[in-house]
């Protein structure tokens, strides 16, 4: 070696040996990285990265950016290797109720009335308790969770149960207690109704998971004073109020004839419209409504499914959009009105419904629609600042999906293989909160064969108290 090559040497390793220290003494600890694969992030810019990561500590995401520059700057504790796969923020699912998983194609083809009065409302009165409530969320969790939902929200009766379960689940929920003017299965009264749902609220304040709310079910189903007293105990302890919302034409006739004026102006002429308000359906409104929604803030959802099945209507999502109201997506049911929680489907069928309403292919595109699933769902809920997009700060709800099947190639736009061809089966791993809850298709919080057993033992039990066997 020659003294010049040796003075090369010795500067270049002066040169590389400060630049390496420092790296060493930047590096971060993170609990878990995710690193490779398309990551769509959703986030104000909708970025995209080819080759991205994201890295999470605790229940939060810290960085997300190009796989070389956080793979320099963390020292994970774990990594998930989603090279091939796409990674997105979790589906949000803002309507539904989840229990009755568990009446799942009990009585279909009939009326929204006959459902309700013939089979379900009976079917509810004999067996809805607090142990059918915690299996139909059991089941629900696994199905969810496999198809990509890492935050739903609930309508149901012992919400307290659906919460318990959603937690050991490792979902996330906005979960209501249903205010109904008849006796319910939990509550015989609206004031059994308001201790049980002022109790529900006061034990899952701050839970990191589970946002207890109150969901006074109907303007048809519930009287003036049970709405406001209902609203009131919400924004007492600053829980969300979920309500259905102009989900059918007799509900707004009925409005019509009673009140003189549309359900949205009811509702805001008494003082329940907030920026606290999730409401379910929106069909029934006409441009005064919609403006009244987006000044009030009210977030809206729609399901394009139930709406279908039931021949409800279709919701004007696109002139909801316009005039600026945060509309998301839901599966209602999942009985009688959907009989599953593939919010995959939805996200389908809401681009899809739009078009053939309008007879116009450009009235709801690819793009809105995984938006309506994603953020626009998380502000639909009001939890825009915590959930909807992967970004520094947010919670650490995301799935990976796998492009390795069929229908996943070729990939020319990540929005369209999203809407029109990936499919529910196609989730490979689903993160909730910075922990693992389906790895590689494989449930870790659910016991799923459990819950599919005693499914069987409900169909049997449930035909026969309606004397169907
Ligand atoms: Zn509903």
């Amino acid at each position: 070696m020659t003294l010049c090559q040796s003075l090369i040497l010795i500067f270049a390793f002066q040169c590389w040996l400060p630049v390496s220290l420092s790296s060493q003494a930047i590096r971060q600890k993170a609990d878990l990285l995710i690193a490779g694969g398309t990551v769509v992030t959703m986030d104000g810019s909708r970025a995209i990265y080819d080759d991205g990561a994201i890295a999470v500590k605790g229940d939060t995401i810290v960085a997300v950016g190009p796989r070389t520059d956080l793979t320099a700057k963390f020292t994970p504790s774990q990594t998930i290797d989603a090279r091939g796969k796409l990674v997105l923020p979790g589906f949000i699912n803002g309507h539904t109720h989840v229990p009755m998983t568990l009446f799942r194609g009990l009585h279909d083809d009939v009326t929204l009335n006959d459902w309700l009065y013939k089979y379900i409302f009976p079917a509810e009165k004999k067996n809805v308790n607090e142990e059918f409530v915690r299996w139909g969320t059991r089941l629900a969790a696994a199905e969810q969770i496999r198809s990509g939902v890492t935050t739903f929200a609930d309508m149901y009766y012992f919400e307290d149960a659906v919460a318990e379960e959603t937690k050991a689940a490792g979902m996330r929920g906005v979960l209501g207690e249903t205010f109904i003017d008849f006796p319910a299965p939990d509550n015989k009264s609206e004031a059994e109704m308001l201790a049980y749902t002022e109790r529900f609220l006061k034990k899952w304040k701050g839970d990191p998971l589970i946002h207890a709310a109150v969901a006074p079910h109907s303007i048809y189903t519930c009287s003036q004073k049970m709405l406001q007293d209902a609203a009131a105990l919400a924004r007492k302890y600053h829980a969300p109020i979920l309500i259905h919302v102009a989900e059918m034409k007799k509900e707004w006739e009925d409005s019509q004839k009673q009140h003189g004026m549309s359900p949205v102006q009811y509702l805001d002429k008494i003082g329940v419209l907030g920026p606290d308000v999730v409401s379910a359906h929106c069909i029934f409104v006409d441009e005064a409504d919609r403006q009244t929604l987006s000044e009030k803030q009210v977030g809206c959802v729609h399901n394009p499914s139930s709406n279908m099945m039931l021949a409800s209507g279709v919701s004007p999502v696109p002139e909801m959009r316009a005039a600026g109201v945060g509309v998301g997506l839901g599966t209602d049911g999942p009985a009688g009105s959907n009989n599953d929680l593939d919010l995959m489907e939805e996200i389908d069928l809401a681009a899809k419904l739009a078009k053939i309403t309008k007879m116009d292919p450009l009235a709801l595109n690819a793009k809105a629609v995984v938006e309506m699933a994603t953020i626009e769902g998380a502000r639909a809920l009001h939890l825009e600042k915590e959930i909807g997009s992967l970004e520094a700060g947010k919670k650490a709800d995301l799935i990976l999906i796998s492009l390795d099947e069929p229908n996943a190639v070729p990939m020319y736009s990540v929005y369209s293989q999203i809407a029109y061809s990936l499919k529910t089966s196609d989730v490979q791993t689903v993160v909730i909160g910075g922990r693992v809850v389906m790895r590689d298709r494989k449930l870790l919080t659910v016991n799923q064969e459990e819950a599919i057993a005693k499914a069987r033992e409900y169909q049997k039990k449930i035909a026969a108290s309606l004397g169907l066997q």
